[in-house]
């Protein structure tokens, strides 16, 4: 009878031990992760913003939000090498919502340039020159890198070639980068301006003989941190810009990118349309 009495004690005691210990437990929690007193931020979940569009091309690091570098589905046809000459091109008719970046010469090759471009997914066509970059052309690969292709713009960046030289020189003008790019960045160059922009059939007979698909020049600049406009005030679609690597890069790519923003456009590549 006594250890009945004595088992029936244990058992009681088990039962008050446990509710107590269940009491203690869920009053400890309450003061830990409920009491008022601990409502500090640190026990809240933070939210992460929503993309905002970027205003400050300098300090973005939202890229995402730029939409960069995209074609949907090629629907726009290169005319073919007629007679010999290439063709010339400085808009491509392209229902997308896209624009084409050349970045000219070469001789602004600071740190910045390479963070600008990342920073906000720029990728282009870089018409390069050897006077500009043959001191330091291992610069440029950071941008093809990050995407960007290397294009050709002559040994000589004569403005005058048009005039100054004849075929055989354009020739070895235009023959000559294309064949320094191939060994620098290991690809050859399909892409040709002229320095400044002017052009003749010779021209294009040298730049078809080089095997350059296109003589591609431009409709509109970001230049001194402004847009300049051939045609109308503001980018449309399929339209080649005009840029160079010039100490003003971060205000020239922000009024670009801006441009752009207002137009509702992104930037795709002369490389991946034709
Ligand atoms: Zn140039």
């Amino acid at each position: 009878m006594k250890e009945i009495i004595k088992s029936s004690h244990s058992k009681l005691y088990f039962i008050i031990c446990c509710i107590s210990a269940t009491i203690i437990c869920t009053f400890l929690s309450w003061i830990l992760f409920a009491h008022p007193l601990n409502s500090d931020k640190t026990f809240k979940i933070k939210k992460f913003p929503k993309p905002t569009t970027v205003t400050n091309l300098a300090v973005t690091r939202r890229p995402e939000v730029i939409k960069a570098n995209m074609i949907l589905a090629p629907d726009y046809s290169l005319p073919p090498i007629q007679n010999d000459m290439a063709p010339v091109v400085y808009r491509l008719l392209t229902n997308q919502k896209i624009v084409f970046l050349g970045i000219d010469d070469g001789m602004f090759k600071d740190q910045s340039v390479i963070d600008i471009m990342q920073q906000n997914n720029i990728k282009a066509s870089l018409f390069l020159t050897k006077s500009a970059i043959s001191g330091n052309p291992d610069f440029f690969k950071q941008l093809t890198a990050q995407g960007s292709f290397v294009e050709d713009h002559t040994i000589s960046h004569d403005t005058k070639m048009v005039t100054d030289e004849d075929y055989s020189q354009q020739k070895a003008d235009i023959c000559g980068m294309a064949d320094y790019e191939e060994l620098h960045y290991g690809r050859r160059p399909t892409l040709f301006r002229p320095p400044g922009g002017a052009y003749s059939d010779s021209l294009r007979q040298a730049a078809a003989d080089c095997g350059m698909k296109a003589i591609i020049t431009w409709v509109a600049k970001a230049n001194g941190g402004l847009m300049q406009y051939q045609i109308g005030d503001k980018l449309r679609p399929g339209d080649v810009v005009l840029m160079h690597f010039r100490p003003e890069f971060a205000s020239d790519m922000k009024s670009f990118v801006e441009a752009m923003k207002n137009s509702g456009l992104h930037t795709a590549l002369l490389e991946d349309a034709i």
